[in-house]
């Protein structure tokens, strides 16, 4: 197993905008692999490889928890295309542990992604819906350095703040020792 430390809110790189997959190469199949089985290991929905530290443009999601079957799982240089519906709904991250809001999202987008076939890049368009399309935009928000708190009222997003002060404090830590 490949698994990796998440990286954590209040890491610098969290916040910065990831560059754009131009290759397939080994440290690709480095990442994927490090991706999917940390996101296994956290028992995520998703996971994005700004999260394991890796600035770069791609994410995977875990399709048996989503119920999708044989959809692609890991996402390269995606883009959404078109968007509408409106639904809001309790989301969290593994980069804020513990924490969970209402964040408002589409809830139908087509995406156009890149997929690895056959160690070539190929690049597809589908459309998502629902949790599947929740997925994907919070995925693709870390890619810009975004996180979910970032969309919520600024009264909603201070009590989560204070929240994970009050989680991540070295007394919290010690006395769950
Ligand atoms: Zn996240």
């Amino acid at each position: 197993m490949s698994v990796v430390p998440i990286r954590l809110f209040g890491d610098p790189v969290l916040r910065q905008r990831a560059e754009p997959v131009d290759q397939v190469d080994h440290n690709l199949h480095r990442w994927i692999k490090e991706l999917v089985h940390t996101m296994e290991a956290a028992d995520g929905l998703g996971l994005a490889a700004p999260q394991i530290g890796v600035l770069r443009r791609l994410f995977v999601i875990n399709l048996p928890a989503l119920e999708l079957g044989d959809a692609p799982r890991v996402f390269i240089n995606p883009e959404i295309l078109a968007k509408e519906g409106w639904d809001v709904a309790e989301e969290g991250c593994l980069s804020l542990p513990g924490l969970y809001a209402p964040v408002g999202r589409y809830t139908r987008i087509r995406v156009r992604a890149q997929i690895l076939e056959e160690d070539t890049l190929k690049t597809i368009t589908f459309d998502a819906e629902d949790l599947y399309a929740r997925v994907i935009q919070h995925e693709l928000d870390h890619l810009n350095g975004v996180l979910f708190i970032d969309h919520l009222p600024l009264r909603e997003r201070a009590r989560l703040l204070a929240q994970w002060k009050g989680l991540s404090a070295p007394s919290h830590r010690t006395s769950s020792d």
